[in-house]
C-alpha cells in the first residue's frame, strides 16, 4: 500500500493509475477510523479497481473553540487497518500542503449549509465543501463514497459536484451503529462510561419520532417536541436540533408526510453527537 502526503505525487499516482484504464474511489475521511469508515472502503474495493482513502483532519470545518486539537488521531492503527482491507493508497497531506501561506479561497454554497449543523456550527461546510473540492482535484477519482451517518454533508456534496460538473460520482452509504444503537463516530471516544451508556437515547429519539411519522401523525412540531422531551429527560443531555427535513432541500417541512429525513444533534459532555433516521415515502 502507498503512503503518500504530497499533492503532486499523489495526483501523478491518480493519472498513472487512470493510464491503465483502471477506475478509482476514493473516500475521505478524518481518520481514527471505526467500521462506518471502513464500510466504505469496503464498498470502494468492490465497486473499483483501485482505492485511495485520505486521513487528514481538516483545520477549516472546525469553529474557534471547537475540538480541533483533542479530535482524535491514529495514523499508525488507521495504515495497519486500510493495509489489511487491501487498500491501495493512502493520502495523509499535512496543513501546509493543503492550505499554503496565502489560501484564500473558498467554496460557499447556499442555503442547504444554512440549516441544521450549519445553524450551528457556522462556517463548517464551507471548510467541508472546500477540502472536498481540494481532495477531489487531487485524487481525481471516478467514485467517491460519503456515510449517511453525516446526512447534511452528503446532500451538500451531491449538490456542490452537480452545481460545478464535477466528473465523480456520489455514493451514500448506511450508518454503520453500535450494538445498541450508536452511529459509529471518531467523537465517541469523548465519552466517559456513564455518557457512553446515555449516548443511545439520541437514535432511540429518533426512532420514536419515525414512528410516530409511520403512525399517521403529520404534525411536525408534535414528533420534534416528543423526541426533545425524551431527549431532555435524560440529565447530562443537551439539545442542539432535532428537525423533521425534507430529505433534499433539509428545509423543516410543514407535514410530517414520508419521505422525510429525521436529523438530530446533542451534546453529551465533550461530544456533540449527530445521527438521522430517514422515514421513506
Ligand atoms: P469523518 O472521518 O468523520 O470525516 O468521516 C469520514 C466519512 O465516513 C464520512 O463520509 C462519514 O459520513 C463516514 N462515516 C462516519 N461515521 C460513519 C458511520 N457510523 N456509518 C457510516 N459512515 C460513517
Amino acid at each position: 500500500m502507498k503512503v503518500i502526503d504530497r499533492k503532486d505525487e499523489m495526483r501523478s499516482w491518480s493519472r498513472s493509475v487512470r493510464a491503465e484504464g483502471k477506475r478509482i474511489g476514493f473516500v475521505p475521511t478524518m481518520g481514527a477510523l471505526h467500521e462506518g469508515h471502513l464500510s466504505l472502503v469496503r464498498k470502494s474495493l468492490e465497486d473499483n479497481d483501485c482505492t485511495v482513502v485520505s486521513i487528514y483532519v481538516n483545520p477549516t470545518q472546525f469553529g474557534p473553540g471547537e475540538d480541533l486539537e483533542r479530535y482524535p488521531r491514529d495514523l499508525e492503527g488507521d495504515i495497519a487497518k486500510l493495509g489489511e482491507l487491501g487498500v491501495d493508497c493512502v493520502f495523509t497531506p499535512c496543513d501546509e500542503e493543503m492550505y499554503p501561506a496565502g489560501f484564500v479561497t473558498y467554496v460557499v454554497q447556499e442555503r442547504l449549509t444554512e440549516v441544521l449543523c450549519g445553524a450551528s456550527r457556522p462556517g463548517h461546510f464551507r471548510g467541508v465543501l472546500t477540502i472536498v473540492l481540494k481532495l477531489f482535484n487531487v485524487v481525481e477519482p471516478d467514485n467517491a463514497y460519503f456515510g449517511r451517518k453525516d446526512y447534511q454533508q452528503s446532500v451538500i456534496v451531491k449538490r456542490m459536484v452537480k452545481d460545478l460538473d464535477l466528473p465523480v460520482r456520489i455514493h451514500v452509504m448506511p450508518v454503520v451503529r453500535e450494538a445498541d444503537g450508536l452511529a459509529m463516530s471518531s467523537r465517541n471516544a469523548y465519552l466517559s462510561p456513564e455518557e457512553r451508556a446515555l449516548a443511545p437515547c439520541l437514535y432511540k429519539a429518533l426512532l420514536r419520532g419515525r414512528e410516530m411519522i409511520r403512525n399517521g401523525c403529520t404534525d411536525v412540531d408534535a414528533v420534534e417536541e416528543a423526541m426533545k422531551k425524551m431527549l431532555e429527560s435524560q440529565p447530562g443531555v443537551r439539545v442542539d436540533y432535532v428537525n423533521v427535513v425534507h430529505p433534499e432541500t433539509l428545509q423543516r417541512v410543514e407535514q410530517a408526510v414520508p419521505p422525510v429525513v429525521i436529523a438530530g444533534a446533542v451534546y453529551i459532555g465533550a461530544a456533540r453527537l449527530i445521527d438521522n433516521v430517514v422515514v421513506e415515502g
